[in-house]
């Protein structure tokens, strides 16, 4: 079997795994950049879909309880602000100099290195080169560069695993 062969049918396991279905990043897709905080969010979201339709790279969805949620399969946010500026209700507001959100990239042990498939897919889309690659092929998964990572998301969507999710950045992470 061809090295590139190897590699399809180990993606495919994964994505056929039940741990693969469920990963976190599934059930909790980030909210807008600039959404206002959690509780004051809820409270002013009519659910409208105008920060659906401003997105230039379509990766604003509405989820089934129809609060903006994004989805990164179809590419990475680029921070335009769109769709908070063209938000009538103040569930998201644009501000220039505030930082668009706190959330980070995770890597979840679905990763294909933790089989020591060789992968570095995500990697190779980072513009902000903040995902670290182990130096030995010993199963341990990348790193992710906090203070660099910017949420993006372009990292995501182009995981063969399903195995980059998204959560708060934490202090001193
Ligand atoms: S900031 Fe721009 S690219 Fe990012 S979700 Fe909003 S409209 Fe889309
Ligand atoms: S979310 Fe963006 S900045 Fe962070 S690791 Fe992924 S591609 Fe890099
Ligand atoms: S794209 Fe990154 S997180 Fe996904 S399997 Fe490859 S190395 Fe792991």
């Amino acid at each position: 079997m061809s090295l590139a062969s190897l590699f399809a049918n180990k993606c495919l396991e994964y994505l056929l795994h039940d741990d693969v279905q469920q990963r976190p990043g599934r059930k909790t897709p980030p909210h807008p950049p600039w959404s206002s905080a959690a509780e004051k969010f809820h409270s002013l979201c009519n659910g409208c879909g105008a920060c659906v339709a401003a997105c230039p790279n379509k990766i604003v969805a509405l989820s089934e309880d129809r609060l903006p949620v994004l989805d990164f399969s179809q590419g990475g946010c680029t921070f335009c602000g769109d769709c908070a500026r063209s938000c009538p209700t103040g569930a998201l507001q644009f501000e220039q100099e505030k930082e668009p959100w706190n959330i980070r990239a995770r890597i979840a042990d679905n990763c294909l290195l933790a089989e020591r498939v060789l992968c570095r897919t995500c990697g190779d889309c980072c513009e902000q080169r903040a995902i670290v690659f182990p130096l030995a092929d010993d199963g341990q998964l990348p790193k992710i560069l906090s203070d660099q990572c910017s949420g993006c998301g372009a990292c995501a969507g182009v995981c063969p695993a399903d195995a980059i999710y998204f959560a708060a950045n934490q202090k001193g992470e």
